[in-house]
């Protein structure tokens, strides 16, 4: 299981029942609809015999003709309402389960992101709330009908012969014995066969996300092998969950035979030495035959919910996952917001117990406005810094500070409102520009878009493109080129008019030129706002106002490009090696 904690909850059940309770009262009048339905069946049989005792008589039967046509039209019309009740109802609940599932998961936290598999946890919002379809049908309402029914034969027959009624409970108490030992296993196997399914979705989404990679490695076939494993284990569960779900089945009819059998024998006894009279017998008998659908009704129902509680289990473990309280989202900042400070002091950080620190007091000061720029090795701490200015982490110890105020006092929506933040990988999303540059700011009117277009060069792309902004960018932008999503994601932050800018190695990809008019837009906004930038670019790094050399998860130095190259020997051989210079460096 990698995608949550298998740590025991509560019961399945509770959970169930919390997507019920909506309509609780939907559900019971289908269910009344199909008990209904039941009894206009039962009554047929005797307006027949009405019927056929008119012909005989040679009365007219009209009378017991209409009946029996308002009987079958009633029957069919309440059955057909019954079952679209039922199964709206059913639908609504999957509804519910669905729309609080993808709810939560947009709240998870980015350590149980980190943890998880996307794949598998689409598979606990598509596939496995699927299976509360049937669990609400069959089982709920399966067990209210059919034990409704068990109850008011078992009561009957107590009241024909109690000493009979006895036999017939011990005889159903051992196949209860029997049947405890059948269901866990249905519970078992569909868990698994739940589990492989999300699997499947694991690894769909690692190759579908990365096909070029697959196909340029030649590993279609292995990828191959491990989706088809994942449905094969899927197929073996499900079929060993239908076995048992058989043998139970059969378990119950085997029972009910064996309860007819024992009660002929001690009722023929009971005959015998005068304690019941045959009529007695024959009509318990007749008893034990109408326990026959009931019992196969509640049977049916148990063996049923196994599959939902396996499925609504693992849609525990998703909604256990650690979250972010829900939150209204917060208002972007108004166009003369001034620019944030920010300040960490002495943060220790590690992504997990089990690894080493990233961030070993980790200390500096920006103040508003202006440009700060972070250089360092490839994992000195860089990105990770602004993933703790995002609060996606929470420092192991230590302060980070934004206006004064400790990160950890500000309500999550309005810190992040006040951020644009790009981040290293993939910072476009499928969708079209429209979307993509929307994203951070749904209000966005068509000048400022149109400004922020002509800053970052997009205008010129938009422009080419036969449906402009419309045009849909792929999955992750991939219709896009590397320095086209890289000035997208800028876009989209700088719409936000952003209180803190972030930009994390965000114009790695661009060519001379655009670098060069990225640069002069970015030292444009840090004219107003407090930028921050990770670069390799040694253009970008020498127009900061102030550049924080980080190493191994500290900070090694803080000052301009003149003061470090004397300063710091580690920045004097980045700057002379590693830095990348532009065509007009
Ligand atoms: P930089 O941006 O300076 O290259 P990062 O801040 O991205 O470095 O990463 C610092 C270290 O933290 C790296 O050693 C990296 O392996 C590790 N790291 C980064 N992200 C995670 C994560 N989500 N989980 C675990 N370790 C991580
Ligand atoms: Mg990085």
């Amino acid at each position: 299981m990698t995608t949550a904690q298998t740590q025991p909850g509560p019961p399945p059940w509770r959970l169930l029942l919390g997507y019920v309770r909506p309509h609780r009262w939907a559900l019971a009048a289908g269910a009344v609809l199909s008990l209904v339905t039941g009894a206009t069946g039962l009554l047929l049989p005797l307006v027949a015999r009405g019927l056929i005792d008119d012909l005989a008589h040679d009365r007219a039967i009209t009378g017991a003709l209409l009946a029996m046509a308002g009987l079958v039209v009633t029957n069919a019309a309440v059955g057909a309402l019954g079952s679209y009740v039922l199964r709206r109802t059913a639908e609504s609940v999957v509804l519910g389960a669905r729309r609080s599932l993808a709810s939560y998961l947009l709240r998870l936290r980015i350590p149980a992101v980190d943890r998880s598999e996307p794949g598998d946890l689409m598979a606990r919002v598509t596939s496995d709330t699927t299976l509360l379809r049937e669990v609400t049908t069959d089982s709920l309402v399966g067990l209210g009908t059919g034990g409704l029914t068990l109850v008011a034969t078992i009561v009957l027959m107590g009241l024909v012969e109690p000493v009979l009624l006895a036999v017939t409970l011990a005889v159903i108490l051992g196949a209860g014995l029997v049947l405890g030992l059948i269901v866990p296993r249905i519970n078992r196997a569909s868990r698994r066969a739940q589990d492989a399914v999300g699997a499947m979705g694991a690894s769909l989404e690692r190759v579908l996300g990365a096909l070029r990679t697959v196909k340029a490695s030649g590993a279609e076939q292995r990828e191959e092998q491990t989706l088809h494993a994942a449905a094969q284990e899927s197929w073996r569960q499900s079929v060993r969950a239908a076995k048992w779900a058989a043998a139970a089945g059969n378990t119950a009819g085997l029972a009910m035979q064996i309860a007819f059998i024992t009660v002929l024998a001690v009722g023929g006894a009971r005959v015998a030495t005068g304690a019941v009279d045959i009529a007695t017998l024959v009509a318990f008998l007749l008893y034990v035959f109408y326990l026959m659908s009931p019992i196969q009704q509640v049977v049916g129902a148990i063996t049923q919910y196994q599959t939902g509680a396996a499925a609504l289990t693992r849609i525990q473990e998703a909604l256990r996952l650690p979250a972010e309280p829900p939150a209204r989202p917060a208002p972007l900042p108004s166009a003369d917001a001034p620019p944030a400070s920010l300040a960490f002091e002495d943060v220790r950080f590690r992504y997990s117990d089990e690894l080493p620190y990233v961030h070993e007091g980790v200390t500096f000061a920006v103040p508003a406005r202006g440009m700060t720029a972070f250089v360092g090795p490839s994992g000195a701490g860089k990105t990770t810094v602004f993933s703790l200015i995002e609060r996606f982490y929470e420092p192991g110890s230590g302060v980070i500070t934004l206006d004064g105020l400790d990160l950890a006092e500000w309500e999550l929506p309005r810190l992040r409102s006040a951020i644009g933040y790009v981040e290293q990988d993939a910072p476009v999303l499928s969708g079209s520009l429209r979307d993509n540059l929307l994203l951070g700011s749904p209000e966005a009117d068509d000048t400022a878009l149109a400004h922020v277009l002509k800053t970052t060069r997009l205008d010129g792309l938009v422009a080419r493109l036969p449906q402009g902004l419309d045009t849909l960018v792929g999955h992750r932008g991939t219709r896009l080129s590397g320095g086209e999503r890289q000035r997208v994601a800028i876009a989209r932050a700088l719409l936000r008019r952003p209180r803190l800018l972030l930009l994390d190695e965000a114009t790695s990809q661009l060519d001379a030129v655009n670098e060069a008019a990225l640069r002069d837009t970015v030292a444009d906004v840090a004219r107003t706002t407090t930028v921050l930038v990770v670069a390799h670019r040694l253009s970008t790094v020498t127009m900061a106002d102030r550049i924080v050399v980080m190493d191994a998860g500290r900070v090694r130095a803080v000052g301009t490009h003149r003061d470090l190259v004397s300063a710091d020997p580690l920045y004097a051989e980045l700057a002379a090696t590693q830095f990348l210079a532009t065509a007009d460096d």
